[in-house]
């Protein structure tokens, strides 16, 4: 444990009654913006994305935000009044916390922790606190306007977001010596999911995304690899990341469709699901078999559990477009641990398309029309999901 060293931030009695209206001033490449606090707790607090304008980099964490400003860095978490920064704790009067997708922070943080410690860039003068970055700064945070700058519409509107193209990324599971399943008619599931995933890849393009895959070929992609090319495709614009698979179990007569997120197995199918398509780990790492142990281990330090709930949407989602075309049985939303969606830093589902160990199915899952079908409801599925679920990249980058 680290060692505390408190420092309690009191508000002098004149400020306390000017904190019921503080507005914040932020001034970067583009038009100074004017934004109104939140009051979601009582008490007056600010997007942490604001800090952007200072330069900063803020980025999610399990339990809440961490704020890159001038080579220090400050961690907060949701529900705490403590943050860490400069190898000492400081304490606010009030926690930190996150609503609605957003990472909030405390007014007093802006008015009196900042000017302190940043006293020619932030100010607080005549009720009003001022963020101050230069055009070099703001291009440093990572290329994005100041809040406002792009963004028509109210302040408090995500800093560039209408202008930031959503990212999707297509992961077609397995390839080369790993095949994935073989149906009962010699259909692989590595050929059919990297079909399906080219023509979703020219749909999702046509609607405006950009679109990414992890291969675009027959060639093997290590696992871990696959997160890892996401997270920089993405870098700081919305994104999400599909893997598509079929299923196969030794029953033949087994049918059906199913959505994953990463989170914990709780059944023995969902077990299985994931050991059949953590499989391909071997390809990668010989010697190693992939034990209950190791997904433990992961799944206890899930860099992206701030998308645990946002990958539970999609994936419903998803379930719900394809009960409208698809003649398997819907079995749901499930979730376990797989290696490919493990470190993919944003909504992160795998889709079970249909059983290729069942005849009828294998035929179907080899067919343009039943292709083409899928590919619909999964680009729908994306459309609804970025409609509804905006506010997700608005505090993290
Ligand atoms: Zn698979």
């Amino acid at each position: 444990m680290m060692r505390w060293a408190l420092l309690l931030l009191l508000l002098p009695a004149g400020l306390a009654s000017q904190a019921a209206e503080p507005a914040l001033q932020v001034e970067g490449v583009g038009e100074p913006v004017s934004m109104s606090p939140a009051f979601h707790r009582g008490y007056a607090a600010f997007p942490a994305w604001t800090l952007r304008t200072l330069g900063a980099r803020v980025e999610a964490t399990r339990r809440g935000v961490e704020v890159v400003l001038a080579a220090d860095t400050l961690h907060f978490e949701a529900g705490s009044p403590f943050f860490t920064g400069s190898g000492r704790t400081w304490q606010l009067v009030e926690p930190a916390y996150r609503e609605g997708g957003v990472f909030y922070l405390p007014w007093q943080l802006f008015a009196h922790w900042l000017p302190t410690t940043f006293p020619d860039r932030v100010s607080f003068a005549d009720g009003r606190l001022s963020l101050r970055a230069t055009a070099r700064e703001a291009a440093l945070a990572g290329g994005d306007p100041p809040p406002g700058a792009a963004a028509a519409g109210p302040p408090q509107e995500p800093l560039g977001h209408a202008a930031r193209v959503p990212v999707v990324v297509i992961d077609p599971g397995h390839g080369g010596e790993d095949t994935g399943r073989v149906g009962p008619g010699g259909l692989k599931e590595k050929d059919v999911v990297l079909e399906v995933s080219h023509r979703l890849a020219r749909v999702l393009a046509e609607r405006g995304y950009e679109v990414r895959m992890t291969r675009t070929t027959d060639t093997l992609v290590p696992l871990s690899r696959r997160a890892k090319m996401a997270n920089e495709w993405r870098g700081n614009r919305p994104g999400l990341f599909l893997s598509i698979h079929a299923n196969g179990v030794s029953n033949q007569r087994v049918r059906g469709f199913e959505t994953f997120f990463l989170s914990e197995a709780r059944t023995e199918d969902e077990r299985r699901v994931a050991e059949m398509e953590n499989a391909a780990i071997a390809y990668e790492m010989p010697d190693r078999v992939v034990g209950t142990e190791d997904l433990d281990f992961i799944l206890n330090n899930l860099r992206n559990d701030y998308y645990v709930r946002a990958s539970h949407t999609l994936a419903g989602l998803v379930q719900d477009q394809f009960t409208m075309f698809h003649s398997g049985p819907n079995r749901g939303v499930k979730q376990a641990g797989f290696l490919v969606l493990v470190g993919a830093f944003m909504p992160a589902v795998l889709i079970e398309l249909g059983f290729i160990s069942n005849p009828v199915e294998e035929r179907l899952l080899g067919s343009a029309s039943f292709q083409n079908r899928a590919v619909q409801a999964i680009a729908d599925a994306v459309d609804r999901f970025f409609k509804t679920q905006s506010d997700l990249w608005d505090a993290s980058t």
